[in-house]
């Protein structure tokens, strides 16, 4: 029976303590997969599925070769599933029995160290969270492919915990088993995220040194689960882990994962594709190191001013020095992903072409530095302090590999000429050889004046002299022997020839099990300076990203922003960063935005497709380009340094992304308006569209002067509600900007130019006509538009006086009930009913119900239902 043998009862123990992975069972030349995994494996990898054993007892199995495995296993880690890699660990033909097996590795998609996976301009991180029994959330991540360590703790925050896992683009998350269930369904929900379990969280006394740094207990627990987990899956050196860093969310301006993909800061909305987003114009980076730095500075802006001040600086430098910029990067271009290499080096899986590459790279050293020191003198200890360990691994390199060593590393051919005297040796023998054998061959053609002679090689029969059937008879019997027979040609040996055969092949071996010996040991002393290679690494790609930043604002003529402690934003001639580059050279139209005592917040309005959503997200990632100290698109912008930034986009424009949408716009609008400070930016892009015009339009109202009362924070609120502009009579703080438009020859041409007071008419009809409805309807739509407008007053006068005294939740939670009542006469309908339902909540309010009796009670609901019906 196919279950019973002993081979497959080692397979069900080792498979018992991986559940949750593929089991990646070595037989042969051949990793098999049984039972589960097999069906699994075959659906997703497309192999054939086959089976073991006859009958009842047969088992689904399926398999890959163990040569083309990589490619199998990658495709599997990247939809988010793990291997544990299974292989034999003794000899086959010395085994008694079952061959030993045993999991040698775990692949999983968080500690990847190659493969599609791996993007060269992106980190791959892995996370461990830890809940601690004081509502405390440790995060700890890493990139294993650089290295780097990052701990922080969050109190009592689950959507901040979520936002930094999003945030980081995890793909894998380790926690405890004891977590509690609905925190993971949360966290499964809103982050794609592959879970592992890891029970243990003491500290590992080998890496006692990588958490010197941390102050608290529950730091250092949090990353040891981490390191736990990777000891565990990895059974290799982590000797690249680098120094535990602690941040903290506070330090950088806070943006939700809403906010960040409505800004599009690092990706599309539409096609989630760097193209078309804030990282694909400020990032002119030419090294990958350069290219993750840059995508992580979006991810976080600072709010600390002298660090902005600080890279500031340092990209003024930078624009200084044009050309010293430029040959800079020219040689930039020419460094590898030292910071990847390496982890590469640490791992044990380096070769000696990529140990030349990062000599190369580090050979770089120099003329960087003397670059440096023209453009930022002061920036030279920062970022050029180990130059005498950095010059030792090249010596080291340079002796020992020579230029262009072939990937492989059993092969030979990697090290240096003079760098090892017995190899040199063994080198020596093998070409002394080969020199025999190639003057044997003229040394034959004279003797024996075949013309056509000749010595050759082949792996089976070694070498020989091959001569062509025509020429056979020129030879003297017995000169050679005779060894194979080909249809046009015979070929021969002689004792001597194989006498040098045995010298030169016995050489050869020597010096390729020589040669790898000898790459291992200078691998392994290369491992001494992984630190240099890590701390040049951060300075390359620091150097990298402001140099670009100088680049783009230099092409793109942008301006160095000041900030201003008096809350005050002053921009002029602001432009869209990425809108700018995708419309016709020379046609966007730039725009001012002041904002002060008076107009805090600004209410806008405008026809469709007039350029609102554009003009206020334009606003927002000018603050993160600010605070990510880039230069940004205006002739002068003056701002404060904001905390945080939300962006909030009416459900209607939403669509696409399928949710249940006002609900979500609802939660949304919460989430801002709760978390939000005087110093924030908050960006509500008609909000309120996801519900009946009446309904949508009291909301809005009631956040706007909820904002305005108690938030008060920086706000753009856009609005299709032109009843809405009145609000600037009774809000200080608040003025009307409109995005204006004209009419030319009966249709509406779009300015895309801000100006203050509001909108005249929604223009909606002229993008109608625009759109070539028939005319009929446009016809007809100006007739009912000019009838609506003559019946007042708007629904707005009325529930302005409503939330006078109405909470905004109480509001919404009134018009949650509210039957929509969408007729094509909707504005006349809402009109009078709505001084109805003004007079019903004016009585409500007003009334102590918590001193009513129940049947005053139900008077009173009576007669409030007959005002209601007169
Ligand atoms: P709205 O939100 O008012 O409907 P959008 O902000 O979505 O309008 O802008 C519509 C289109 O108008 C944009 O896709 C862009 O091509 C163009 N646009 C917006 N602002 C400008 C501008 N300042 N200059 C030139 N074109 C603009
Ligand atoms: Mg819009």
């Amino acid at each position: 029976m196919a279950q019973n043998t002993p081979m497959m009862k080692q397979y069900l123990e080792i498979k018992a303590q991986h559940q949750d992975a593929f089991l990646f069972f070595r037989l042969g030349d051949f990793y098999e997969m049984f039972f589960d995994d097999a069906v699994k494996a075959a659906q997703e990898l497309e192999i054939t599925l086959t089976g073991r054993g006859q009958g009842e007892d047969r088992i689904p199995m399926c398999g890959v070769p163990y040569h083309s495995a990589e490619q199998y296993m990658t495709r599997l880690i990247e939809k988010g599933y793990k291997i544990a890699l299974c292989e034999q660990v003794e000899d086959p033909k010395h085994a008694k029995g079952v061959v030993k097996r045993e999991v040698v590795k775990l692949l999983t998609p968080g500690t990847m160290m190659n493969g599609n996976i791996i993007k060269e301009k992106e980190n791959n991180y892995l996370v461990a969270l830890t809940v601690f029994e004081d509502d405390c959330y440790g995060l700890a991540r890493t990139d294993l492919t650089t290295g780097e360590c990052a701990v922080t703790l969050i109190i009592d925050d689950i959507e901040e915990v979520i936002q930094d896992i999003a945030s980081s683009g995890a793909k894998e998350l380790v926690v405890s088993s004891s977590i509690k269930e609905p925190l993971i369904k949360q966290i499964e929900k809103k982050c794609s995220v592959t879970l592992s379990y890891e029970e243990e969280s003491e500290l590992v006394k080998e890496y006692e040194h990588l958490v010197a740094d941390l102050q608290s207990e529950k730091l250092i627990t949090s990353f040891s689960r981490l390191l736990q987990y990777l000891i565990r899956t990895q059974k290799r050196s982590l000797g690249h882990l680098q120094q535990v860093t602690f941040y903290q969310n506070d330090s950088f301006m806070k943006m939700d994962t809403h906010t960040k993909r409505n800004l599009e800061l690092t990706e599309s909305l539409r096609d989630k594709k760097k193209a078309g987003s804030l990282l694909s114009i400020v990032d002119q980076t030419v090294t990958a190191m350069g290219g993750r730095l840059v995508k992580n500075w979006i991810e976080r802006p600072l709010i600390n001013k002298k660090t902005i001040e600080e890279r500031l600086v340092l990209v003024t430098a930078f624009l200084d020095s044009y050309f010293e910029r430029e040959e800079l990067r020219d040689e930039l271009r020419q460094v590898y992903d030292v910071e990847r290499l390496a982890g590469r080096i640490a791992y044990g899986s380096v070769n000696a072409r990529e140990l030349v590459q990062l000599k190369r790279s580090l050979q770089k050293v120099p003329l960087l530095k003397s670059f440096i020191e023209k453009i930022a003198p002061q920036y030279v200890e920062r970022w050029f302090k180990n130059e005498d360990q950095i010059e030792q691994l090249i010596d080291l390199l340079e002796q020992s590999l020579v230029d262009d060593p072939p990937i492989s590393v059993t092969d030979g051919g990697m090290i240096r000429p003079g760098y090892h005297e017995e190899l040199d040796s063994y080198r020596d023998a093998s070409l002394n050889g080969k020199k025999w054998i190639a003057e044997l061959e003229q040394r034959e053609k004279l003797e024996t004046g075949v013309k056509s002679l000749k010595v050759g090689f082949n792996k089976v029969f070694g070498y020989y002299i091959e001569v062509t059937r025509a020429n056979l008879h020129l030879l003297p019997e017995g000169r050679y022997e005779r060894k194979q027979t080909l249809s046009n040609a015979e070929r021969f040996i002689t004792p001597e020839l194989k006498e040098k055969e045995a010298l030169i092949l016995n050489a050869e071996e020597k010096m390729e099990s020589l040669e790898y010996d000898l790459f291992v040991i200078v691998r392994e002393e290369a491992k001494q300076y992984l630190e240099h290679i890590q701390t040049l690494a951060h300075a390359i790609s620091e150097i990298d990203v402001l140099a670009g930043f100088a680049t783009v604002s230099e092409k793109r003529h942008y301006v160095r922003p000041l900030f201003s402690d008096d809350r005050k934003i002053e921009i002029v001639d602001g432009r869209h960063p990425v809108v700018e580059t995708v419309i016709e050279k020379g046609q966007y139209v730039a725009n001012d935005v002041h904002m002060h005592t008076g107009r805090e917040m600004l209410l806008i309005t405008g026809p469709n497709m007039a350029g609102k959503s554009t003009y206020m997200r334009q606003l927002a990632l000018l603050a993160v380009m600010a605070q990510i100290g880039c230069y940004v698109p205006a002739t002068v912008a003056k701002l404060p340094i904001f905390d945080q930034v939300f962006t909030r986009i009416g459900a209607a424009d939403d669509l696409a992304s399928g949710q249940s949408t006002f609900m979500v716009e609802m939660l949304e609008t919460r989430y801002a308006l709760t978390k939000a400070t005087e110093k924030s930016l908050i960006l509500l892009d008609e909000i309120g569209r996801g519900t009946s015009t009446y309904d949508g339009m009291a909301l809005a109202q009631a956040i706007i002067e909820y904002i305005h009362d108690t938030v008060r924070a920086k706000t753009l609120f856009s609005t299709h509600y032109h009843e809405l502009t009145q609000l600037d009579e009774t809000l200080v703080d608040l003025k009307n900007v409109h995005v204006s438009a004209v009419e030319e020859n009966g249709s509406v041409v779009f300015l895309h130019k801000v100006v203050d007071g509001q909108a005249d008419r929604s223009y909606g009809i002229y993008v109608a006509e625009l759109a070539e409805l028939p005319t009929e309807v446009t016809k007809r739509a100006e007739e009912l538009l000019t009838e609506f407008e003559q019946s007042t007053p708007t629904a707005v006068t009325i529930s302005s006086s409503v939330t006078e005294d109405v909470k905004p939740q109480q509001l919404s939670l009134f018009f949650e009930e509210h039957e929509p009542t969408a007729t094509v006469k909707e504005s006349t309908v809402h009109t009078t009913i709505a001084k109805q339902e003004e007079k019903v909540i004016k009585k409500l309010i007003k009334k102590d119900v918590l001193n009513m009796t129940p049947i005053e009670a139900l008077q009173f609901i009576n007669e409030l239902q007959r005002s209601l019906k007169e």
